[in-house]
């Protein structure tokens, strides 16, 4: 499986960071080696100081695709989760900087929190209008809502697979919205969807 990532698709989180609003969705994706397994707990890695999460709805794709048409893209995933994009922060502005690519901040094993918890997409009345929150020790930190993308999820899947074919099992992550922060060791953060919990991750 290979994980694909959608980065700047909330505009209050485009804001926060101060980035430019794209054109088109920007894209990059994580290594197998990145998934922090069912239930892990999350350790800090040694070379970063700034360790943010991202709280992101996933889309697991369920048939093989290629140059897929946006009027056809529900065809191609069944499932729907939540996950966190860990982003090595400090490291990602040394890049940006320098206009490197992302891999060492946003790829790094244990990188791709993917819930245990997925819901069929037929669950939900509309997938364009689902609510989804984290939690940090207890208190809420972020909240989105899917109707909030700059780019629906029929569009993603359209765009993703000009570049790189899609295959069963395959997960994207679709962006974050606003409030995204730091962790430190002890902190634990659970992932809501549909105020139904997806994941808990303890972080070391
Ligand atoms: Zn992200």
């Amino acid at each position: 499986m290979k994980i694909l990532c959608v980065g700047r698709n909330y505009v209050e989180h485009i804001e926060e960071l101060q980035n430019e609003r794209p054109e088109e969705p920007v894209l990059f994706s994580k290594p197998e080696t990145a998934r922090l397994i069912n239930g892990q707990d999350f350790y800090i890695p040694e070379f970063s100081k700034e360790i943010h999460y991202e709280v992101e709805v996933l889309i697991k794709i369920s048939k093989v695709g290629k140059y897929i048409q946006p009027k056809f893209a529900k065809n191609y995933y069944d499932k729907i989760g939540l996950g966190i994009d860990f982003t090595a922060r400090d490291i990602q502005r040394k890049l940006k900087e320098k206009g490197l690519p992302w891999e060492k901040a946003k790829a790094f094993d244990g990188s791709a929190v993917i819930g245990q918890k997925w819901w069929d997409k037929t669950d939900f009345k509309e997938v364009q209008d689902i609510g989804f929150s984290l939690w940090k020790n207890d208190k809420l930190v972020q909240q989105g809502n899917t109707k909030l993308m700059l780019w629906g999820i029929d569009e993603l899947i359209a765009e993703i697979s000009k570049y790189f074919t899609l295959k069963m099992g395959d997960v994207i992550f679709t962006g974050t919205p606003a409030g995204v922060g730091p962790v430190q060791i002890g902190d634990q953060l659970v992932g809501k969807l549909s105020e139904e919990t997806a994941f808990k991750v303890n972080v070391r």
